[in-house]
């Protein structure tokens, strides 16, 4: 068995592992498989293994990939959007994870309108505060969600964010829970369900099932250190 599939299998066990101790259904949870730098075998290989969604975090490199591999795999852009990307990523992805200000929003769905398309979106909160995040800040969500939410054509599935970088899994848990407690707060204030959490990554993948997580964004712990080659 290649090591990527090794790993792949490693993970969803882990995943599933964290769901039921949280006492959730682990079909609840999903896996991205962030693929941004790996080459299109190591994609294709992770696929073969019964992985089904990838997660890039530049659209250039998105569009380069996505025609060389089945049709049948679902990509997710991970990273941050720009205005003059739109239109060539909407045909291409499943889920926009980090939708982060009201303007981006309505840009896409503008172009959604044009090109006949219902874009489903995550917003993305930046629940630490560091200077160097994007996403919205929480307080400005709070204001804009009313907008968001009544956009025609952009569907807003929930909330993403990323943890700041920390050696230590449980030094994320209280960004996590901030996030899901955001998304309780506005889901009934708008009643609309959000039901998609995005967080969660290769260091901290556990802890943020266990307080939610729906979708988590794993790169390295499938695939190896970003410059280590692994080969079938
Ligand atoms: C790269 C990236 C990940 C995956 O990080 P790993 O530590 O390699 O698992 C997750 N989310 C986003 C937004 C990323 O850019």
């Amino acid at each position: 068995m290649s090591t990527i599939i090794r790993r792949l299998e490693e993970i969803r066990a882990r995943m599933d592992a964290a769901a039921l101790k949280a006492g959730r259904n682990p079909g609840e949870v999903g896996l991205v498989a962030v693929s941004k730098t790996r080459s299109v075998e190591a994609v294709r290989e992770a696929f073969d293994g019964g992985q089904a969604i990838f997660g890039e975090n530049r659209v250039q490199e998105l569009l380069a990939k996505a025609p060389l591999l089945p049709a049948a795999l679902r990509w997710h852009l991970i990273g941050h959007l720009q205005k003059n990307k739109i239109r060539k990523v909407l045909p291409v992805v499943d889920l926009i994870h980090g939708v982060d200000t009201a303007e981006l929003a309505r840009d896409i769905d503008r172009i959604a309108a044009e090109l006949g398309l219902f874009p489903r979106v995550l917003l993305e909160v930046n629940v630490s505060g560091e200077g160097t995040k994007f996403g919205f800040d929480p307080e400005v969500l709070r204001e804009q969600i009313g907008e968001l939410l009544a956009l025609p054509r952009v569907q807003v599935e929930g909330l993403m964010t990323i943890a700041p970088y920390a050696e230590e899994a449980e030094t994320a848990r209280p960004f996590f829970v901030k996030l899901r407690a955001l998304r309780d707060e506005i889901a009934v204030k708008t009643a609309r369900p959000l039901p998609t959490l995005s967080m969660g990554m290769s260091g901290d993948f556990e802890v943020a099932i266990a307080e939610g997580s729906t979708l988590v964004r794993v790169g390295t712990a499938i695939f190896g250190d970003r410059g280590e080659i692994l080969s079938g």
